[in-house]
């Protein structure tokens, strides 16, 4: 299989090649990874392989079945959660049930991504777990999410699980210095090591007078959970009541850093360190793992609720006082 435009994760790549090419697809694929991993470039790169008509190595990138891939094809379906247990419910999997008993239009397989699906519940996941127990031949079903664990074992058993991770700053810089003409080669090793490798968190990231701000308010904030007052924390959170690209970025990067300190606490052996090892270590050493998932939890809620145009100064507030509570105190 080629995977054109999609940096690192050699070991994923060696995985699923040696499944695809030797004529194994499988019908259910989980691919997890945290947040701008690549897991939507690769669930791409899998729909086009499945539905190619080129010849050679797939996917062509060039037949019309691979680009109707990008510009719509009758196979192929995308549900993309918000966030929130709503948009992938009981009744949306229901309706893509119906919608996999019938037979492709014109490929020879018939594609389901169910993209950022972590909220889904035990409900619909139950009735995701239906089809994928007795999947008709030509169906493929891919999930992203960014952890396995929000899905039920049983769902997990049906599907062969790729893990997505950072990429090295040999593979990140060639793919993002021709996004960042004006950054300096320190400023970027800088970026990309912040977002701990993540080609797709480095794109989302703020404007470049901004970063060194936002690397600056990301150390004071994750210092801050943990500190004896909770007006420590209520005042790191201040600059971010009026700037929105500043804030996504401060979010996206502490969630690095407090991933790290779980990493940190779980001796994980593949630990990529961010930019603030430090406040990633302090934090492994103040909280329990618990404490650090709470964390991690708090921070995707307010990244959720960001999306759905809230007011900022109360959910930031309500932020802290639960990241208060998470870290006991
Ligand atoms: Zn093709």
């Amino acid at each position: 299989m080629r995977f054109d435009g999609f940096a690192g994760n050699n070991d994923v790549k060696q995985q699923l090649s040696a499944a695809i090419d030797s004529g194994r697809f499988p019908h259910a694929l989980l691919i997890e990874g945290p947040p701008g991993s690549g897991k939507k470039t690769l669930a791409r790169l899998l729909v086009k392989a499945a539905v190619c008509t080129g010849a050679g190595e797939k996917p062509c990138g060039v037949c019309a079945a691979c680009r109707k891939v990008d510009s719509g094809h009758p196979d192929v379906t995308w549900l993309c959660g918000d966030g929130t247990q709503k948009s992938l419910n009981v009744a949306a999997v229901r309706a893509l049930r119906e919608d996999a008993a019938v037979l492709p239009n014109e490929a020879a397989r018939k594609v389901i991504i169910l993209a950022d699906a972590d909220p889904m519940n035990p409900q619909a996941q139950n009735a995701l777990l239906k089809i994928l127990e007795e999947p008709p031949a030509y169906m493929l079903f891919i999930l992203t999410v960014e952890s396995r664990a929000k899905m039920l074992p049983t769902v997990q058993s049906r599907c062969i699980t790729v893990s997505l991770h950072g990429v090295t700053d040999e593979e990140a810089l060639p793919v993002l210095r021709p996004q960042f003409p004006t950054l300096s080669e320190q400023d970027l090793l800088d970026r990309i090591r912040l977002f701990s490798g993540c080609i797709g968190a480095v794109l989302q990231s703020a404007e470049d007078e901004q970063f060194s701000k936002a690397i600056d308010l990301i150390d004071t904030i994750a210092r801050a959970i943990i500190a004896p007052q909770e007006v420590t924390l209520l005042t790191a959170f201040a600059p971010l009541e009026r700037d929105k690209p500043l804030t996504d970025t401060v979010l996206a990067g502490l969630k690095f850093v407090l991933r790290d300190a779980l990493a940190i606490s779980i001796g994980d052996p593949d630990l990529t360190i961010s930019v603030s090892p430090e406040a990633a270590r302090m934090l492994a050493a103040s909280l329990p793992k618990r404490a650090l998932r709470d964390a991690i939890a708090v921070i995707d809620d307010l990244q959720t609720s960001r999306k759905r145009n809230m007011n900022q100064t109360l959910l930031l507030t309500v932020a802290c006082a639960r990241l208060r509570e998470a870290a006991g105190r």
